[in-house]
């Protein structure tokens, strides 16, 4: 009887939606111009809302027919350049699958759970604030999709295309997301923990805050990700490849690094305790800092030397907080190696500890080098140790400095006429030069003086460097 309003659905967006609270989303766009919308529908015969709106068990009419009846017609949305609002729609449960063009539709705070979506399009629609808990994916286009703090707990999203997806803040925590594409997504303090993420492509991703927790990362792509105080606790990373990836304070707290590659990572105060480890998981060469060069020692004193003494003193304060940033650097490195080492120890691989440990020392040196120069006595043991013994764990370095010695030795007896220097070398080496010596000319007989005393030195080294080998 021309009540008019009666009609209409009137479903307001925010106020009407229950899982919308604005309070709890003060980053939303208040100014946006589709901020507020109220629903001008047609409700359905025995409700009082439309078919996007009625709640799927108040009315026997929601069904694909009468949510595309309901729309806004297509032309008109193509010629407006329509985002056509569906905000606040309750499609809980129903089956969607690809009979609705939902492509660059507004859901905000849409019910969605349990809502079959396999192969939809949902190609730059806004889904911020919308639940689609246990909802199937599958297949569906996301591309430039909003998924802001939407709850995608449980969701089926097995090898679905999400390329320039935007889900922060999204809750993914139990999502199948196995084989997904999400190379550079934008994944910052979202929550995939128990996710299945298995061979998924996260290649440069942004996970920085991110929960992992538990999740499974087998086989995947995490190569340059940005996992930044990313929590990878109790997480399956057998296989991933972690090269080159930013793990700054990120907890591997009980992870799983079997068959995993580190190259190139950055585990600058990670937490790294109770690690899997296997003999296929490859960390022997993290991100490291650029190392101080003898040169840069000659480099930084050229303008010292030619500039007046005020100029100087202005260089030495800016050279000095380069050098501590910079072996700050380095003791976090060598600190993210020796708890690498740690766990390969504590795993049983002793050839792979006794790599780390290198590694390790040399960061060390490297830091001492930064800090007290390079010409230091400290940094020159350092270096000669590193040189000579591999930092006391390098039995083939030392091997090879000792065939080096006698071979060097033996070639000059020869020169010096000794009649057997092969023997001659022999007994310098392990004992002392044969007597009497008055025969040999001078610089033979230092050359043999040297021999006996570096080869003593090496052959006692030579010992130490195999017991200290066992200890890992
Ligand atoms: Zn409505």
């Amino acid at each position: 009887m021309g009540e008019v309003p009666a009609e209409f659905c009137g479903y307001e967006w925010p106020k009407d939606c229950e899982r919308f609270e604005y309070d709890d989303r003060p980053f939303l766009d208040k100014g946006d111009s589709h901020w507020q919308t109220t629903c001008v529908r047609e409700t359905l015969p025995d409700a009082d809302r439309c078919a996007w709106h009625a709640a799927p068990d108040e009315t026997e009419h929601k069904s694909i027919e009468t949510l595309r009846d309901a729309r806004v017609p297509a032309e008109i949305r193509t010629e407006e350049e329509l985002n056509e609002s569906l905000d606040g729609a309750v499609l809980a449960g129903v089956e969607i699958r690809d009979e609705l063009n939902l492509s660059g539709t507004l859901f905000r705070g849409a019910n969605l759970s349990g809502t079959d979506l396999t192969h939809a399009n949902l190609s730059e629609a806004n889904v911020r604030d919308a639940d689609l808990s246990k909802a199937n994916l599958t297949g569906a286009d996301l591309s430039k999709a909003d998924f802001t703090a939407a709850d995608l707990s449980e969701v089926k999203l097995i090898f679905t295309d999400l390329l320039d997806v935007n889900l922060t803040l999204a809750s993914l925590s139990e999502a199948d997301l196995t084989g997904a594409d999400l190379p550079e997504a934008y994944l910052s303090f979202s929550d995939l923990s128990n996710a299945n993420l298995t061979d998924a492509d996260l290649s440069g991703a942004d996970l920085d805050d991110t929960n992992l927790s538990e999740a499974d990362l087998t086989g995947a792509d995490l190569s340059e990700a940005d996992l930044e105080d990313t929590n990878l606790s109790e997480a399956d990373l057998t296989g991933v490849n972690l090269s080159e990836a930013d793990l700054t304070s990120a907890d591997f707290l009980n992870t799983n690094i079997g068959h995993a590659t580190l190259t190139g990572a950055e585990f600058a105060n990670a937490e790294l305790s109770n690690l899997t480890v296997d003999c296929g998981t490859t960390a022997d060469e993290l991100a490291e800092p650029e190392p101080l060069s003898p040169l840069s020692a000659f480099q930084r004193d050229e303008p010292d030397g030619d500039e007046n003494e005020s100029n100087s003193d202005q260089n030495e304060t800016e050279t000095n907080p380069d050098n501590e940033t910079s072996s700050n650097d380095w003791d976090r490195t060598a600190r993210a190696y020796h708890d690498l080492k740690t766990e390969f120890h504590n795993n049983g691989f002793v050839v792979k500890a006794r790599q780390l440990h290198i590694r390790e020392r040399r960061a060390r040196r490297r830091e001492t080098a930064v800090e007290e120069g390079w010409f230091s006595r400290q940094h020159l043991t350092q270096f000669v140790s590193g040189l000579f013994t591999g930092y006391g764990v390098g039995v083939w370095r030392l091997v090879g400095t000792m065939t080096a010695l006698f071979a060097i030795s033996t070639v000059t007896y020869a020169l010096a006429g000794v009649a057997d220097p092969l023997t001659y070398s022999t007994i310098t080496f392990a004992t002392s030069p044969p007597r009497p010596t008055g025969s040999l000319p001078i610089w033979a007989r230092l050359v043999a003086n040297v021999e006996t005393f570096v080869g003593t030195l090496l052959i006692v080294s030579l010992g130490f460097v195999l017991g200290n080998r066992e200890q890992f």
